[in-house]
């Protein structure tokens, strides 16, 4: 049987490394084991859905940014910029990969109060110690570069135009997926909904099968997306991660600018960026956040109407006569903890690897995090860059690493 063109039933009963989820995060780690030369064991991914048209890495907007607060995801970011514009020879110089470029329109971060201007002023200088090009702008010079914007209240602006913008994940991940199935890793349509520990209950053993197989594992790995938290509770864990739902429209503008929108990120937590052909991609979600059942994709087509068109045409007055013309629901999945990323070993179960609670920025960090997670499969450890910072511990310790730019 298949689903989606993938078998439902694994080849083998027992696999070195098995995967539960094979959306973006997973295939990037299937696919950076398969290049990594010290690692040649074998690799199942577990798909629930491998069409992945309820997955975060369908819902995204694909952007990547350098402006973080944290230099880990800072240079997470570079990273992630520097796979995206070598993806050809980054894959093998497979002349079937095509070559991407970042659309770099920049992140603008507006404040509007002097405490957020003072957060985008220090983020400032953590990125300029990594080496990204984040500039300060005040009201004015936003006002004549960037001519449409209302900036009446409007105290300071950041962005940075290099490695900054709209890049095409869905391109990647399908070609990590293609070149991992290529060299040998087993993808099945399948759903895992159990996991069984040795009787010391120090190390996972296998994985159930939706169907019934019993699949034994040496390493498992938790890339399950919004349902991470699930996830880990088949093994009595609790992560702080929970499907928060995200609203995007794309809309037409009749007065369309004449010049690159920046991805804007109002004070409102509204955003909205270029989309090219008249066309720009809008993003929110409701004031009250609550976690969402992991089916629910209603729109809230009031909040279009209420909050976000009303928000956009204010800090962009040629954007009051606008169109929609496609709108989504998708699911972040949040770390409500400290928005960001859980990875690496539990530290009880050292099988048992996180890759979880990306909330809104796992699409760039996907080279990074595949990277990072297909080092410490293979070696016990990170060799290139470190990610010890975003291991669980910080978690039961409660010393959150409060990521400040976020959208
Ligand atoms: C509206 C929106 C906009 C975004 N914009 C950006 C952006 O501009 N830039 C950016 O960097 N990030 C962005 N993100 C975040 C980014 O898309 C996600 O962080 C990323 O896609 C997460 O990938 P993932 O593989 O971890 O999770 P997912 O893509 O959700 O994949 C998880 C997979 O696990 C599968 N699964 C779950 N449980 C099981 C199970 N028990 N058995 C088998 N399979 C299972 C699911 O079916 C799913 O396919 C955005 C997200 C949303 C929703």
């Amino acid at each position: 049987m298949t689903l989606h063109g993938y078998p439902t039933t694994p080849r083998h009963s027992s696999y070195d490394v098995v995967i539960i989820g094979g959306a973006i995060m997973g295939s990037s780690t299937a696919w950076w084991l398969t290049q990594n030369p010290d690692f040649d064991g074998s690799i199942l991914v577990v798909e629930r859905d491998p069409s992945i048209e309820k997955a975060s890495t369908a819902h995204t907007n694909s952007c990547i940014r350098q402006q973080f607060s944290t230099e880990l995801n800072v240079r997470i970011s570079q990273f992630g910029a520097d796979f995206v514009n070598n993806v050809r020879a980054r894959m093998g110089d497979d002349d079937r990969v095509p070559n991407l470029k970042i659309q770099s329109f920049g992140y603008l971060y507006l404040a509007d109060t002097e405490a957020f201007a003072d957060t985008l002023r220090a983020n400032q200088k953590v990125q300029h110690a990594c080496g990204a090009a984040t500039e300060l702008l005040t009201a004015q010079d936003i006002k004549s570069r960037y001519p449409f914007y209302n900036v009446d209240d409007i105290k300071l602006g950041s962005i940075n135009r290099v490695n900054e913008g709209y890049w095409d994940g869905a391109t990647v991940f399908s070609w990590w997926r293609r070149q991992a199935v290529e060299q040998g890793v087993d993808y099945i349509g399948n759903e895992v909904v159990a996991i069984t520990k040795n009787t010391q209950g120090t190390q996972v053993e296998s994985v159930t099968l939706a169907s019934g197989e019993i699949i034994a594992c040496g390493q498992l790995v938790n890339a399950s997306g919004p349902r991470a938290a699930r996830t880990a509770a088949m093994l009595g864990i609790q992560i702080p991660v929970e499907p928060r739902k995200r609203y995007s429209w794309v809309f037409k503008a009749e007065h369309p600018i004449d010049q690159d929108l920046p991805l804007t990120i109002d004070p409102s937590g509204v955003h909205v960026r270029e989309n090219g052909g008249g066309t720009y991609q809008c993003g929110g979600h409701s004031d009250i956040d609550p976690a969402v059942d992991f089916d629910d994709f209603n729109m809230d087509h009031a909040i279009w109407q209420d909050h976000i068109w009303p928000t956009i045409a204010k800090r962009i007055p040629q954007f009051e006569a606008v169109k929609v013309i496609t709108e989504w629901a998708g699911h972040y999945s949040m770390n409500v903890f400290d928005h960001n990323a859980i990875t690496g070993p539990h530290p009880e179960i050292s099988n048992f690897l996180f890759l979880n609670g990306f909330s809104g920025h796992g699409l760039q960090q996907s080279p990074a995090m595949g990277r990072g997670t297909a080092e410490w499969l293979t070696h016990g450890t990170y060799k290139t860059l470190d990610l010890t910072a975003f291991h669980f511990e910080r978690i039961t310790n409660n010393a959150p690493i409060l990521e400040r730019a976020v959208i």
